[in-house]
């Protein structure tokens, strides 16, 4: 009965067109269904979402107004700055016009939820005059490495030499110049701009983080300080809607039957997420350092992810033959299938914000490798705080790519590494089971919303 009620209510996620994005807002939609709510999933044109896969949810295309030489100039952030700007009025115009269509269905929309970086979002809901929240989807060690990178800037004490310094941010340990969240994806102006529209909370009624409460708890304490609005920590989402797959391309499903193959904790899975690109040199020398290590190994190598190639045509001569069976490669992956499987002892990876949860939450520890952005400073805490990942922080040379695999996946530091990994698995576990603090926060979250 309550939730036939509810059903009538309906929340619409407004949805960024990033793999790392998608996650989590579907993870929550999810979540929001399973607990009666109709949802609506807003997106644009670019890496839209297949509705055919979410049968329950209404698909509502926002009218973007970028041409394909927009989508394809390679500097995401300008593309999302301008997604602000063109969408405000073709985003107000299509949710009133769906709006009079739910008034005849006698249906109503509770809240609008949207991706921090799509704060249009927030100006249509005022204009509707409905209440909206944003969803942070990275952690909240990131949100405040970026208040450093802002404050350094607005005081002209960045320049890109200064960004490569070792030397510790004053105020920021663990964190390094060198480590602050500069994005390869646009320039430290447009950057900027976006994290600085982005990081106010403007007139939305709560903040949710895709995190937990006992991992990043210095951060999340001042974050809390500045905060005018409540903030929920409900994190891994993934772990609160374990059926989804918001996968943009298809799971390669295969090497779930190669892992069943292998023994306990012997694998090294190594994928560099949805956006990361390498040069052939750096994939010849990750290839080579894998063999050399002689362990176990399943490795993402994304269509596309190789400059230069479509695929694996640039893998070196011989190196097939020289692994065998030892290694499988695949487009993509099921990854929190792959992390769950008692196969896999180590990952390496590009520590985009939900590849570092993931991991973490299935208690493997990790071969840090960041490339951009908020990565950096993931690699940092994985390293220096959790002390659960190795940094390789060098150009990836198969010397060092066979020792740290080593390190990681035989030696004691591995061994140490994977213990400490495995104690924050069962932290995570305590925190999305029952009075958890991410199971709490769920709860009040969704009171918050049944009383809009
Ligand atoms: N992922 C996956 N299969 C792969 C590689 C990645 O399903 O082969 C998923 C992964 O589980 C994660 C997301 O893609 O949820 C990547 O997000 P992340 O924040 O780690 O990095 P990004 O791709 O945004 O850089």
């Amino acid at each position: 009965m309550e939730k036939q009620r509810k059903r009538r209510c309906r929340v619409v996620l407004v949805t960024c067109p990033f793999q790392g994005h998608i996650n989590p807002m579907l993870q929550l939609g999810t979540v929001l269904y399973s607990n009666g709510y109709s949802i609506t999933v807003a997106h644009t044109k670019s890496n839209s979402i297949n509705p055919s896969n979410y049968p329950n949810f209404y698909f509502l295309l926002i009218p973007d107004g970028l041409n394909e030489c927009q989508y394809s100039s390679g500097d995401e952030i300008a593309e999302i700055l301008r997604l602000n700007d063109n969408c405000k009025i073709t985003f107000q115009e299509c949710l009133a016009q769906f709006m009079e269509q739910l008034k005849a269905q006698d249906e109503m929309i509770s809240c609008i939820i949207y991706d921090e970086i799509l704060y249009f979002a927030e100006s249509v809901a005022n204009r509707l005059e409905l209440p909206s929240i944003i969803l942070r989807p990275a952690g909240a060690n990131f949100f405040i490495s970026r208040s450093a990178l802002l404050q350094f800037k607005d005081g002209g004490n960045l320049s890109s030499k200064g960004l490569e310094s070792e030397d510790t941010v004053p105020n920021f340990h663990p964190l390094r110049f060198k480590d602050l969240p500069l994005s390869k994806f646009g320039s430290l102006e447009t950057m900027s701009q976006l994290l600085d529209n982005a990081s106010h909370t403007r007139s939305s009624s709560a903040v949710i983080f895709n995190t937990m409460d006992f991992l990043e708890q210095p951060s999340l304490a001042k974050i809390e300080q500045r905060c005018q609005v409540p903030l929920f920590c409900i994190g891994p989402l993934y772990k609160f809607a374990p059926a989804l797959s918001s996968s943009l391309l298809k799971e390669d499903i295969s090497c779930i039957t190669w892992l069943d193959k292998q023994t306990k904790n012997s694998v090294i899975y190594v994928s560099l997420g949805s956006l990361t690109l390498i040069d052939e040199s750096e994939l010849a020398e990750m290839a080579w350092g894998l063999a050399n290590s002689k362990q176990p190994f399943l490795w993402v190598v994304r269509p596309g992810s190789v400059c230069g190639s479509d695929w694996l045509e640039s893998l070196p001569e011989g190196f097939k033959e020289s692994i065998g069976e030892r290694g499988c490669i695949v487009k993509w992956a099921p990854q929190k299938e792959v992390l769950a499987h008692g196969s896999v002892g180590g990952f390496w990876s590009h520590c985009g914000w939900n590849s570092t949860l993931e991991s973490i939450s299935e208690g493997v520890p990790m071969i840090c490798r960041p490339n951009s952005g908020d990565q950096k400073v993931n690699a940092r805490y994985l390293s220096h705080v959790w002390k659960v990942g190795l940094e390789l922080e060098n150009e990836v040379q198969r010397g060092e790519v066979e020792r740290a695999v080593r390190r990681l996946m035989v030696d004691k530091k591995g061994m140490e590494m994977r213990d400490r990994a495995k104690d924050l698995k069962e932290k995570t576990e305590l925190c999305i089971g029952k009075g958890g603090s991410s199971y709490n926060s769920l709860n009040e979250l969704l009171k918050l919303i049944s009383s809009f």
